[in-house]
């Protein structure tokens, strides 16, 4: 059961329902309930982090309550269009179900799957220095530091990567991946127990489309 807040209509609540579906059947759990609390503006949005926050940030996952800002705020308190309402809603209850399955999920595949089932197609046009710098070092499965992530295209980066692992492996492989724990030392070793391919070929799945 999801408690909606009041400026999703009737069709948008339908809409996310079948979403659930679609993400309990991918992820095989359920999630029992969860809340949508909507954030009045831009200013309750920094009270709540208790800092100045980015103009792209409009939504927030904390264990089951996905706090969003006021739809009708979306323009004049950020820089993204009111349509994208629903897409940012299905990213953040995305984060749901994969937190349920590992808390500890490294940021490029939880971001990743939450924009790939959310359908928020990113531009493929990624900055070289970017592509280096997501790529350069084992931070490929480790956590980045969270402002260098989305100040560096690691969201549209993210978004490829994963949009490419979902098209090459079955979903029980993309749950297993988000089961590693970044903090285990053997992650490589698992990511070649799970996929049967070594680390350097899933680098060069992950790359493919960059
Ligand atoms: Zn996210």
């Amino acid at each position: 059961m999801i408690k909606y807040p009041n400026s999703v209509t009737e069709h948008e609540a339908i809409e996310l329902n079948k979403f659930c579906n679609r993400l309990t059947n991918f992820f095989g759990i359920k999630i029992d309930s969860m809340s949508i609390i909507e954030v009045k503006s831009r200013a309750d949005f920094d009270k709540f982090f208790r800092e100045k926050t980015e103009n792209w940030l409009v939504g927030e996952t904390r264990g089951k309550t996905v706090y969003i800002l006021k739809k009708n705020k979306f323009e004049s308190d950020s820089i993204h269009k009111e349509e994208e309402y629903l897409q940012i809603l299905k990213h953040e209850i995305c984060h749901i179900f994969i937190s349920k399955i590992n808390n500890d999920c490294p940021s490029f595949l939880a971001e990743g799957l939450c924009e790939n089932f959310a359908g928020q197609t990113k531009r493929i046009k990624i900055k070289e220095e970017n592509l280096k710098n997501f790529f350069g070092k084992d931070i490929f499965y480790v956590n980045y530091n969270y402002n260098e992530f989305a100040n560096k295209e690691g969201y549209s980066i993210s978004f490829w990567v994963v949009k490419e692992l979902l098209e090459n492996f079955s979903n029980s492989v993309i749950i297993d991946l988000i089961k590693i724990s970044k903090k285990s030392s053997d992650w490589k070793k698992q990511i070649e127990n799970i996929t049967g391919i070594s680390y350097e070929q899933y680098l060069k799945i992950a790359k493919s489309k960059l």
